[in-house]
């Protein structure tokens, strides 16, 4: 109980970073003395407010603001099985859209390494950057993210934590609001390596309510680096990356070398497509999961109703933010009958690729180590001043471990001559969650 009571006042403390969009304290003191009933050790959660829970669900929307969901997300329901108190329900990017936590309906969340009166923060990266500050501040112990492209991974590295996205399945998707079906991971983040493969088994497992879900195999996992084979792919090395991610992406190389692993240099040439790949196959999904937001079951309803096409149409425009409706627009338009072969068919081919490449590293190597993000956190001004697209650099490192679906790990590594914590990524191949996250832990 007093891990509870402490994570809420520590919730409190910190709540102008903006890391809660709702605070659940009555139900986290609820559901810790249940779980001590069961005899069960309660301990603190946040969770992204992109999975439903039955107090209210808002992907940081104003589409969403009055919404309260009728069920709770599988992982939101085991992990309260298991003992897990849900604090509250943590800020991202609307609808999961973005890397930086800045533009939210309901205000940013503020990196807790800056002031929270500042009006020019440090970025806490995004989509789940709320999740991220939840562990980085202490609050919670574990905190649920969702990665559809390193938004668990990308705040992760810019707070200092770890952030683990599991091979795609392992984790069921039900009841997490689609942003690109086949790309989706609930995910975690927590402050080691061992603590993310603790919460991956209490949270994973088949689950009737996702035909995609999948079982974690019986594996042995590791104990020693030696004679391990690391791969290091040449294209990760390109013109964004900042000195400080090259030296510790190195100097990550170097311990793992020192406790004997072999080094090996591989390519991954397609991955330079990964962005563009990534940007076609999203906003063709974006396009069809926001269909459903017609403000009729549910969601704002603006009051022009002089028919229901203009009720439609400014329902949407009003509540929706600039980057999802032209995520959605871009995505329509690709999935006209004129361009999908142009787009669409192209981009699921250049996926295949991407994917098989990695397959065909795995034969090579165990594990493969890349920069997580170009370097640390950048300040709001920053981001504001390039509209945003310098965001894009980062996502570069994150979003071929979507498409091939394979898990993994950013480990806090070290920190940039400014004194801000840089990540790198583990990545291993589908299935291995255990051994990436054995090594991320050796390599910590
Ligand atoms: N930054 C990427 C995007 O905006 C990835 C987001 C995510 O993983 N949810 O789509």
């Amino acid at each position: 109980m007093h891990r509870i009571e402490s994570a809420i006042e520590k919730a409190v403390k910190f709540r102008s970073h903006g890391i809660f969009i709702s605070e659940t304290f009555e139900l986290a003191r609820r559901q810790a003395r249940d779980a001590i009933e069961k005899g069960l050790n309660p301990f603190p959660v946040a969770v992204k407010d992109c999975f439903l829970t039955s107090t209210s669900t808002t992907c940081a929307s104003q589409m969403l603001e009055n919404y309260t969901p009728p069920m709770n997300a599988t992982v939101v329901d085991r992990i309260v099985a298991k003992g897990g108190c849900i604090i509250g329900k943590t800020n991202l990017d609307e609808f999961c859209m973005g890397t930086s936590s800045a533009l939210g309906h309901f205000g940013p969340v503020k990196s807790a390494l800056s002031e929270a009166t500042s009006d020019d923060w440090l970025i806490p990266g995004g989509s789940s950057g709320g999740s991220a500050v939840a562990v980085q501040t202490g609050i919670a112990d574990l905190a649920v993210g969702s990665d559809t492209g390193g938004s668990t991974r990308n705040p992760a590295a810019f707070n200092g934590v770890f952030g683990f996205k599991p091979t795609y399945g392992v984790l069921s998707r039900s009841g997490l609001i689609p942003l690109v079906n086949s790309l989706d991971s609930p995910s975690i983040f927590a402050t080691s390596a061992e603590s993310c493969w603790k919460y991956l088994e209490m949270l994973s497992g088949i689950d009737a309510a996702d035909s995609t879900s999948v079982n974690l195999p019986e594996i042995e996992g590791i104990k020693s680096i030696e004679g391990l084979k690391v791969g290091i792919p040449a294209e990760y090395n390109n013109e964004c990356l900042s000195d400080d991610a090259w030296k510790l992406w190195n100097h990550a190389a170097n311990i793992l070398e020192r406790q004997k692993a072999q080094i090996i240099p591989i390519s991954l040439p397609t991955t330079k497509y990964s962005l563009a790949c990534y940007s076609v196959l999203s906003a063709a999904d974006i396009a069809s999961n926001m269909a459903r937001y017609d403000s009729v079951a549910y969601g704002h309803r603006s009051k022009m109703e002089n028919s229901t096409y203009e009720m439609y149409a400014s329902s949407r425009s009003e509540s929706l933010n600039t980057v999802v409706r032209k995520r959605i627009f871009a995505g329509n338009y690709m999935l006209m009958k004129q361009y999908r072969e142009l787009y669409l068919e192209k981009a699921l081919k250049v996926r295949r690729k991407i994917s098989n490449e990695i397959r065909d590293a795995f034969k090579k190597v165990d594990i493969i180590i890349t920069p997580t993000a170009t370097g640390t956190a950048p300040k709001y001004s920053e981001l504001r001043d390039t509209l945003f697209t310098k965001e894009d650099d980062d996502d570069y490192f994150t979003q071929a471990a979507n498409l091939a679906g394979i898990p993994a790990i950013s480990v806090p590594i070290g920190k940039g001559c400014n004194g801000l914590p840089i990540g790198v990524q583990l990545m291993a191949n589908k299935l291995q969650d255990k051994t990436l996250c054995n090594i991320a832990q050796l390599l910590y």
